[in-house]
């Protein structure tokens, strides 16, 4: 049998068992694809990366056409790679990195593309904890080069924060998140149709650069986020290893076992609107089962035989 015929017919398995089991479905349901998200950053938090989706399998079977089940907008920041941080492999997630996260006319329309070309379900927009270009924006001043077109968009974040309480440049971090999130929504002609006909669901979040925990800011359940405050935070911030240059990071899985592990439910806190919520309003997660990713990453049909040299 030839490597093709072998790889056609596992495909074809594939296919025909995929077809029927329910896991296959590629991103319908109400709040699915934001789930699959969470629960990817959840295993990339507890260190129990699934790393699905990382196959030469997958890549052929890919190959014919992508389906993403979710488009990131997120920072160029090499902390933030949303693959990484939501534990997804190829094929996944349609992803529109630039500095800022900014919405720009070509960032638009890569997501109008994924949206209405691709049908992918849902957009999520994801700042990140100590934003470089943020940073820059808030200490203002002359801004080189190209760098003042980020600043540029991302200056009336800044200004809606600006004299409330907390941390400055995290508040505008979470109001620069939420401001693309209402610019992305009201976007005509294409993204603002596809969310009112339903075929869209738009999601703010914050990434934190320290414990790794994505927090949901505003979407799906939640109201516009109160980006006022700075410091509704309730995560615990329990990574004990920050910054460590080390390349064991990946491998050091017996310490990671013995450290105390991040127990947020990565959810928003919107019953506490106060500045300063009390370290009890945090939540813990109580989802006891994580769903696994879906299976695309090998054939479903027993693997072939290896051919034994003959003698
Ligand atoms: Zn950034």
């Amino acid at each position: 049998m030839t490597y093709q015929t072998r790889l056609g017919l596992a495909i074809l398995s594939a296919g025909l068992l995929s077809a029927a089991s329910p896991a296959r479905v590629e991103s319908s349901g109400e709040g699915e694809p934001l789930k699959k998200l969470m629960d990817g950053n959840k295993r990339y938090l507890d260190i129990k990366y699934a790393h699905p989706h990382q196959t030469k399998y997958r890549r052929d079977l890919i190959a014919k056409g992508q389906h993403p089940f979710a488009i990131v907008l997120s920072c160029s920041d090499s902390q933030v790679p949303p693959e990484v941080i939501f534990d997804r492999g190829l094929g996944d997630l349609f992803v529109v990195r630039v500095a800022g996260n900014i919405a720009d006319d070509a960032v638009i329309g890569s997501i109008e593309y994924a949206a209405e070309h691709l049908h992918v379900p849902l957009l999520m927009v994801l700042g990140h904890e100590r934003c470089g270009a943020v940073d820059a924006t808030v200490k203002g001043g002359k801004i080189p080069g190209h760098i003042s077109s980020l600043t540029k968009a991302i200056g009336p974040a800044v200004e809606r924060v600006k004299g409330k309480p907390g941390d400055p440049v995290d508040s505008a971090v979470r109001a620069n998140v939420e401001m693309v999130v209402e610019q992305l929504k009201t976007s005509k002609p294409i993204l603002a149709e596809l969310i009112h006909e339903g075929k869209l669901k738009v999601a703010g979040a914050r990434y934190d650069l320290d414990t790794g925990v994505v927090e949901l800011l505003t979407g799906a359940n939640s109201k516009s986020a109160a980006s006022d405050t700075a410091e509704t935070s309730h995560r615990v911030t329990a990574h004990p290893v920050v910054s460590t240059p080390d390349h064991h990071e990946d491998k050091s899985k017996a310490a990671a076992s013995a450290a105390p592990k991040p127990i947020e439910a990565a959810q928003p806190s919107h019953a506490a609107p106060a500045s300063h919520a009390a370290p009890p309003s945090h939540k813990v997660t109580t989802q006891p089962v994580l769903s696994l990713p879906d299976d695309d990453d090998k054939p479903k049909a027993a693997a072939p035989a290896v051919p034994k040299a003959k003698h």
